[in-house]
């Protein structure tokens, strides 16, 4: 079913209560990296174009319930200001008489943005009166917090109990329509890439994903778990004992449609926390010295994977490939990145799941060529492990 959008709303006049995801990196009181709020610009700019109140709530860091001043929203005021070119108000507290008067003041095409949520405990408690509190200072609802939705928070869930309608902001619309097309009816060839450091951590993709797609491709550290699972000695790799017969299973039941690296890069001399890695050599994964760990993937593996990717139609990456943050060992991650560059250049629909796949495709420069960027890295492996995602969930169905 879909859900209620920004568009579908008369906003003038109304008070607009919106969640946007305004987490940014802060340095001496200063924005350093304003995208996500930049990503909250259009539905902004249509809600003050309509006349509305605007009134934005996010949350910043973890201050688990307390007054941190380093944590505090204010500097994200500046920012939007400077972008939208108008006074953006600011208020000390997101619930309370402050704020409710903070509102009472503002005039239709005004934007006020309320202090940290998460200053109060009762926002991720998803505190039935905290959440009431806070609809209050609405007549409507939009969520563009695409990167919280698989939270049931009070700013995400609670407050649509009290407060119709809500919608989805054109942001959060964007990620449900790439997110939500390919699961539904991907362009085929539909080929998933996945990496990251463990299995653990991606087994309800994997096996969500598996039926749906028609190539499987692993890389990165989770790749030796499926390896030592087919008998193949991993040397120092990143192993998970307790995984390697579900891998077997995975493998079993995926059969062709699961591909895995056939050489990688290895090292016996590395500190990944120092970001150190030495004598790296290429080897066939057969060949793993006993002493030595798999930090990326080689290159007949990538040519293995570009193959399999050439005539992909729809293509989605989640997960690095090797240690990316280390230079010597993001080789294969970034070339994965151009390489779905190249094939969005040639008309298939590329979606990256958000997080280190996202960081990986900005480093390599072709972050605008990709059809979609998720800007929700759990929530965007909640939606590919085929979870609803509460945040989205709660929102008003169009009828
Ligand atoms: P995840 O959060 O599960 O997506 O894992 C991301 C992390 O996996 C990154 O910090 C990478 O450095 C790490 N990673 C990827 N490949 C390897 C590998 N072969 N060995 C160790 N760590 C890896």
């Amino acid at each position: 079913m879909s859900k209620l959008s920004v568009r579908d709303l008369s906003l003038k006049s109304k008070r607009v209560l919106m969640r946007v995801d305004f987490n940014v990196p802060l340095k001496d009181g200063r924005v350093v990296d304003d995208n996500r709020i930049r990503a909250a610009l259009p539905t902004i700019r249509h809600i003050i174009d309509q006349g509305g109140k605007l009134i934005l709530m996010s949350h910043l860091g973890r201050p688990k319930g307390e007054r941190k001043p380093e944590l505090s929203l204010r500097p994200c005021a500046r920012a939007l200001a400077d972008l939208l070119n108008m006074h953006v108000d600011f208020v000390d507290d997101c619930v309370g008489p402050e704020a409710s008067a903070a509102v009472d003041r503002m005039a239709e095409g005004q934007v006020l943005l309320l202090e940290n949520l998460r200053y109060h405990s009762a926002e991720t408690k998803n505190d039935p009166e905290f959440a009431r509190q806070l609809a209050a200072l609405g007549d409507v609802y939009v969520n563009d917090a695409f990167g919280t939705a698989h939270r049931a928070h009070a700013s995400t869930e609670g407050v649509t109990h009290h407060l119709q309608p809500c919608a989805a902001g054109f942001l959060m619309m964007k990620e449900l329509e790439y997110l939500g097309g390919i699961m539904a009816s991907p362009k085929r060839p539909f080929v998933a890439i996945l990496g990251g450091a463990k299995i653990s951590g991606k087994i309800d993709v994997i096996q969500n994903l598996l039926p749906k797609v028609d190539r499987l491709l692993i890389g990165g550290g989770m790749m030796f778990t499926f390896l030592h699972a087919k008998g193949i000695g991993v040397g120092r790799s990143l192993l998970e004992e307790d995984r390697v017969e579900m891998a077997a299973k995975l493998m079993d039941t995926a059969g062709e449609k699961l591909v895995l690296p056939v050489d990688c890069r290895v090292s016996s001399h590395f500190d990944i926390k120092a970001g150190e890695v030495e004598h790296l050599q290429t080897v066939d994964v057969s060949s793993i010295p006993q002493d030595g760990a798999g930090l990326d993937i080689g290159e007949a593996s990538l040519v293995l994977f570009g193959d399999v990717l050439k005539n992909a139609r729809t293509v989605v990456w989640n997960g690095p490939m090797g240690v990316f943050e280390i230079q010597e060992t993001a080789v294969g991650t970034f070339k994965i990145a151009r390489l779905l560059a190249e094939l969005t250049d040639r008309g298939a629909i590329s979606v990256i799941g958000g997080g280190d796949s996202a960081a990986a495709a900005a480093k390599a420069g072709v972050a605008s060529r990709i059809s979609h960027i998720s800007t929700g890295g759990g929530a965007s492996l909640e939606f590919l492990e085929g979870k609803p995602l509460p945040g989205v969930e709660a929102l008003t169905d169009k009828k």
